[in-house]
């Protein structure tokens, strides 16, 4: 089984960590049962956030009563150090405990530092201090955020997406994170959906010995293909290689990576999906995108109001409501 060193949290946690976002999509009774399933083969670190709807809530349930076998990372998007009290009390209370072993700043649009007036860092600190989270994380999904981040050296671990279509940016981050013993936590691993062969995408990852994927799952047959590759972890093949050249080929450029922050949409445009759906079209089962439903949210897209609003929060600095244009044109032919 590979396992990761979080860098100088010393955490080590398996290669296979728990991506708890999609659980917030099941009942609490089968999220109960998958977590404990992928505890008990072996899975030991599980990522969620107070944005998650009851993800928090879940893991709760699941795992109070074994609490200091488990790591635990979970995220705030407060603004201010009010909220941030208010978030941590919350993710406390949820998760039934009464500490979080890496307490994450999510997502920002600016790297919190201490002094720089907004008091998210200090009450960071503060919260260390008394023994509520144990190490400082930050996610992002800018590579200049990310990068100050590591600069500064204020941040234990740093999450951000890395897969197989890294760019040679993203792989300067991940360089970077090992050089000043920060952890880095790999999330859409999958790219969203759009990697298919999660063989490959561990595959790839494997080859970094500091980097600890976060695999979002909803369900057992998803669990049980990670827990097979702990027994002979996957590793590259000149096959694979061939395959992962062809999608870097193929989903090189401007594509919508399913990261939702350009939501939500005054128009109540499902963009993370709609915005990508000719791929999920070609590189997915394509019957459950052609459903009345799915037709009912791509038809959606004729309400865009043209506020940009989308435009402006992507992080990968998508024309978005360009992109939901050509991806409904491309739908309709399809249908
Ligand atoms: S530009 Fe269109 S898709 Fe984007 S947020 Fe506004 S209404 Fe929604
Ligand atoms: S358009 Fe941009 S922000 Fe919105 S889901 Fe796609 S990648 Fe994310």
């Amino acid at each position: 089984m590979d396992q990761v060193i979080l860098g100088k949290t010393k955490i080590v946690v398996n290669k296979n960590g728990f991506g708890a976002l999609p659980i917030q999509r099941i009942e609490m009774k089968d999220a109960v049962y998958l977590l404990q399933k992928a505890f008990y083969n072996g899975m030991n670190y599980f990522d969620t956030a107070r944005w998650y709807s009851d993800s928090e809530e879940k893991l709760g349930a699941a795992f109070s009563w074994i609490r200091e076998k488990i790591i635990i990372s979970t995220k705030t998007g407060a603004q201010t150090a009010d909220d941030f009290w208010k978030d941590l009390d919350t993710s406390l209370k949820n998760l039934k405990t009464d500490y979080i072993d890496i307490y994450q700043f999510h997502n920002p649009s600016f790297c919190p530092k201490p002094g720089d007036e907004s008091g998210l860092y200090e009450a960071m600190l503060k919260a260390k201090k008394q023994g509520k989270i144990r190490f400082i994380g930050i996610t992002n999904h800018s590579q200049s955020v990310a990068k100050e981040a590591i600069e500064t050296k204020l941040y234990d671990t740093l999450q951000f997406p890395f897969c197989y279509l890294a760019s040679d940016e993203d792989l300067q981050l991940v360089k970077a994170a090992k050089t000043n013993d920060m952890g880095f936590i790999a999330m859409k691993a999958l790219s969203g959906g759009l990697i298919t062969d999660s063989k490959a995408a561990y595959a790839y990852l494997s080859q970094f010995y500091h980097v600890a994927p976060i695999w979002g799952i909803q369900r057992e047959n998803e669990l049980d293909e990670f827990i097979s590759y702990q027994e002979s972890p996957p590793r590259l093949t000149e096959e694979m290689k061939v395959k992962i050249e062809g999608d870097r080929k193929e989903l090189s450029g401007n594509f919508c990576r399913g990261c939702g922050y350009c939501m939500p949409c005054p128009a109540e445009i499902e963009i993370n999906n709609c915005a990508r759906m000719s791929l999920m079209l070609r590189r997915a089962p394509s019957d459950n995108f052609l459903s009345k439903e799915w037709q009912e949210k791509m038809k959606n897209i004729e309400n865009c109001i043209h506020c940009n609003q989308c435009k402006e929060k992507c992080p990968y600095g998508l024309d978005t409501p360009e992109l939901l244009q050509k991806n409904y044109e491309d739908y309709q032919t399809f249908l």
